[in-house]
């Protein structure tokens, strides 16, 4: 095998180059006579565990998508259950034209143990309405550990009569980690591996996998949605914030007048209204500190990358300045503020108003309660 050649790494399925290290699927010279050589990129990742930046253009996830609408196929969309108002992605109908597509909830073995499955499916289902999306069916399951994923098999063969299947997810939602599974479900052993990590935008190119003589399943690109606030951390903080284990909720009773900090990440401040808990669902290696709203300001300047953290103090100027979102908390109502890649707290349905203090960019919605 030579330089130049068209190859794929097998590993992203970016086409191997050797000219540019900082672009997809670098591969240096000496390497190319390996036959299962993978790019620099995906070693690091799979070596060291390491991140090696590499840009992931919205446009060319955009054309891959276009062709999903001109064929008839089966679309498979994965959100992150831990994120979902950051990784529905809205424009979904626009792109893959009459298609079908199945919504799968991803990392159910992050929730606390005793969800009413049923109850998260319905709520799933009622947010894609909301976000104008008609999936045909909802299906929750843990990539993970495996849970669920035989059921979405069967569903998955019920609803592609024979058709291609094109799985679609923005960074991070857990592809990577489904289609492994997938592979050594249909794949032969051995032969691929998609490249697996917890750093944003591991996907590039559309990896395909014969399913039977007339059919294949397409791993398309992971989609960098704008809003998720992982975008900013360095790969340190990225290792505490997307949670690895079952999420330990948090509970804390407050009075109007005080403040929690998410880490360095989020404020919230509870201006006013009826005495209650905030439950805060993010990773259990998150730090969430309290205090008086008056004193916020300055713990904030002070503490800022060490008791306030992640992010750490070197990686602080990462985050863009963060900005105000203000919400009413309805009476009776069961609401979540969820704040785009970290998480969301969880309101009773008690009147009050509430401040939420994010880095511009990073979305922050009100939302109906989903536990
Ligand atoms: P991709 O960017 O969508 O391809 O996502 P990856 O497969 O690389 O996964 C991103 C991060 O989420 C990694 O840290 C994975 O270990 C983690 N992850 C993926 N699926 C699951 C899951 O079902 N449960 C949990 N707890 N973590 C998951």
């Amino acid at each position: 095998m030579n330089p130049g050649e068209k190859r794929v790494c097998p590993g992203c399925g970016a086409p191997l180059q050797s000219e540019d290290k900082n672009l997809p699927g670098y591969l240096p010279i000496h390497a190319w006579e390996k036959e299962e050589a993978v790019c620099l990129r995906c070693f690091r990742i799979k070596h060291y565990n390491e991140a090696v930046q590499v840009d992931l253009r919205e446009e060319d996830f955009l054309q891959v998508l276009h062709s999903i609408g001109s064929t008839e196929a089966l679309v498979v969309h994965l959100v992150d259950l831990i994120d979902v108002n950051g990784t529905l992605l809205s424009g979904l109908h626009r792109f893959i034209g009459q298609n079908p597509f199945l919504l799968v909830g991803n990392k159910l073995d992050l929730l606390p143990q005793r969800v009413n499955l049923d109850r998260i499916r319905r709520w799933l289902l009622m947010m894609a309405m909301e976000w104008g999306l008609k999936p045909v069916d909802v299906m929750l399951i843990s990539a993970l550990k495996g849970s669920y994923l035989q059921e979405l098999l069967e569903k998955l063969e019920a609803y592609r009569k024979g058709k291609n299947v094109y799985f679609i997810g923005a960074t991070n939602v857990g592809k990577s980690t489904f289609m492994n599974r997938l592979l050594k479900e249909y794949g032969e052993k051995g032969t691929i591996e998609i490249t697996t990590s917890r750093f944003p935008g591991t996907t590039l190119d559309l990896i395909e996998i014969p399913v039977d003589e007339h059919s294949s399943f397409y791993d398309t690109p992971g989609v960098m949605t704008p809003h998720q606030i992982i975008r900013y951390l360095s790969p340190e903080d990225l290792k505490k914030v997307i949670p690895q284990k079952r999420i330990n909720p948090k509970v804390y009773q407050l009075e109007p007048e005080q403040t929690l900090f998410l880490g360095g990440m989020a404020r919230i401040d509870f201006i006013s209204g009826t005495p209650q808990s905030f439950i805060v669902y993010i990773s259990n290696e998150i730090p969430v500190h309290r205090t008086k709203r008056s004193h916020a300001g300055e713990l904030q300047e002070k503490h800022r990358g060490e008791l306030l953290s992640p992010p750490g103090k070197e990686n602080l100027d990462r985050l863009p300045p963060w900005v105000k979102h203000s919400f009413n908390l309805k009476e009776g109502e069961k609401q979540d503020i969820a704040i785009s890649g970290l998480g969301w707290v969880s309101f009773s349905g008690k009147k009050g108003r509430v401040d939420v203090f994010a880095p511009k960019g990073v979305s922050v919605q009100i939302r109906k309660g989903m536990i």
